[in-house]
């Protein structure tokens, strides 16, 4: 049995598959926030990835997924559009067994082009020179481990505000009516400086954010999630910078209002990386 942990507030196993199961109520795609974490979460079997796979098997499966990763950062938003992206290995100081993995699931285009169209008050440029980083392929690769579902992956304009982030996802809302899971991959506390190999406890300030993240979760209060630099030092603490929070902008304005989360992998790595996941279905 998987080291999956159950914690107040985290769905169990038979709710998972209760959230997952086929999708009879709803044409609309699931939508993800994934904390990625470590790299090496891609080819452990940890509590973590563990998870990862055991949602990928209950998932209906999509016709596309859109990842909105913490490792895309441009200045103007970007779409990839190529046949057949390549795995980028970003990362440094990692085993060779890493920089070998492969994520071969093709891009998708056409998609990637409606996902363009879609965007009427920004702009949105196609790219046919990123490929999947390992915010993205980390993930997939346990979770959707045949890489038979075609991806895209779409950029964040580092130099925009979190509203700007917010209201793109609402435009590019509607693609999860024509087959796209979306996936947000990042972290919701992602304080690499603070890191404690030895997976002491977490930090109280990595605790104090994850869970006024969560309790603004709960109560679908998005703008205090927008404007979350307001909780002062702890925001500064789980976010020196702030690519890892930024996908979760996309994925809230992914939702809709009659969408409650679910939880999974609520627990820390390192003690300043919170792995909080969230899943919404409708
Ligand atoms: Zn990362």
């Amino acid at each position: 049995m998987a080291m999956i942990p159950i914690a107040e507030g985290t769905m169990k196993l038979n709710e998972l598959k209760n959230i997952t199961d086929d999708h009879t109520k709803s044409d609309r795609m699931p939508l993800l926030f994934v904390g990625h974490g470590n790299p090496m979460n891609a080819i452990e079997h940890n509590r973590f990835s563990d998870t990862w796979q055991k949602i990928g098997t209950e998932l209906a499966k999509p016709q596309a997924i859109l990842s909105v990763s913490a490792h895309w950062l441009t200045r103007g938003t970007r779409v990839l559009s190529v046949e057949q992206p390549k795995t980028i290995h970003d990362f440094g100081g990692f085993p060779e067994e890493l920089f070998a993995q492969q994520y071969p699931a093709p891009g998708a285009p056409e998609m990637a082009k409606e996902t363009q169209r879609l965007a009427l008050k920004n702009h949105i440029a196609l790219d046919d020179e990123w490929g999947f980083d390992h915010g993205t392929w980390s993930v997939l690769k346990q979770m959707f481990s045949k890489a038979e579902i075609p991806v895209y992956q779409l950029s964040i304009d580092y130099s925009k505000p979190m509203s700007y982030h917010y209201e793109m996802a609402q435009e590019l809302r509607s693609l999860r009516e024509k087959g796209v899971m979306i996936m947000g991959s990042g972290n919701i506390v992602h304080n690499l400086r603070a890191i404690n190999f030895e997976n002491a406890k977490p930090y109280d300030w990595a605790v104090e954010f994850d869970s006024q993240i969560k309790e603004w979760l709960d109560s679908g209060n998005h703008q205090a999630i927008l404007e979350f630099q307001n909780l002062g030092p702890i925001a500064q603490l789980a976010h020196p910078t702030y690519d890892h929070f930024l996908p979760l902008m996309y994925v809230l304005g992914f939702q809709h209002k009659n969408e409650s989360p679910f939880y999974f992998n609520d627990d820390f790595d390192m003690s300043s990386v919170s792995m909080r996941s969230v899943i919404y279905r409708s």
